[in-house]
């Protein structure tokens, strides 16, 4: 099982249109971020979290010639907005794509995504086969099982998602304590940090660092990171030894 950060970045993305900020600036590759989303790619099955503005460019750099479903975390536009873009896999595929999603973001995909859910959809658009998921409730794709877990996001309830000893959060404030009980001490987890100065509806860095040292995951990597974070490398050395800074493009496990 291959896990792949397809995007890093907050909702602007990195660098921000208009910002000159050293990290913004930076000419490391490290500190250019698409959207958050990433790939899961296990024998025989691939698929995706979250399809952002950025979806395009992130299939055509790191993306399978299959893809057998995409997760869902919640309805934002940074975690939404490319779903159009999976009509090469249609077309390749013959076949509507799986879309995974809770109730309320599903409503949202309806509403945002209408021409897709009419009964007569205009010929080339996308086809989603939309299935909707509940936390605690595992489903099963190809030969993966993936286990929706509840995370607040604010106070919105948004889903993070287990595969085996994997599990990928992102635009996290506070854990719930099934998912904290869910997720102890997994081999690999991937939690979002936004930047240093608190925010209502993500975790900080000081704040995702507490959640690893209470849920002991071996490993666990930083994702959804705002430019006022800091650059790459000047923020990569000062994490403890488990904990690393993702950035677009890096690939983890075998
Ligand atoms: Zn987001
Ligand atoms: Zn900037
Ligand atoms: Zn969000």
């Amino acid at each position: 099982m291959k896990f792949t950060f397809l995007g890093t970045g907050t909702s602007q993305g990195i660098p921000v249109i208009g910002c000159s900020c050293p990290v913004c600036r930076s000419s490391d590759p490290r500190d250019k971020r698409f959207r958050t989303a990433g790939l899961l790619e296990a024998e025989n099955t691939n698929i995706v979290f979250d399809a952002g503005p950025d979806f395009r460019m992130q299939m055509l750099q790191w993306g399978p010639s299959r893809l057998d479903g995409i997760f869902i975390t919640h309805e934002h536009n940074d975690h939404i907005a490319g779903l159009d873009d999976i009509r090469p896999y249609n077309f390749m595929q013959k076949q509507p794509l799986k879309v995974f999603a809770m109730s309320r973001v599903a409503e949202a995909l309806k509403r945002k995504f209408d021409y897709v859910f009419e009964s007569n959809p205009y010929p080339g658009c996308p086809s989603i086969e939309l299935i909707e998921i509940t936390p605690g409730n595992a489903v099963t794709v190809g030969n993966l099982v993936v286990e929706p877990l509840e995370v607040l996001h604010g106070k919105t309830p948004i889903l993070g998602y287990k595969i085996a000893g994997f599990v990928y959060l992102t635009d996290v404030k506070h854990i719930p304590d099934e998912t904290v009980s869910a997720i102890t001490g997994v081999e690999a987890l991937v939690i979002s940090a936004l930047r240093h100065k608190p925010h209502h509806s993500h975790l900080t860095l000081r704040e995702a660092l507490k959640w690893i040292i209470n849920l002991t995951p071996k490993k666990a990597w930083l994702t959804h990171l705002s430019h006022e974070m800091g650059k790459y490398k000047d923020i990569a050395s000062t994490l403890p030894q488990n904990v690393m800074l993702a950035y677009d493009g890096l690939s983890i496990g075998s």
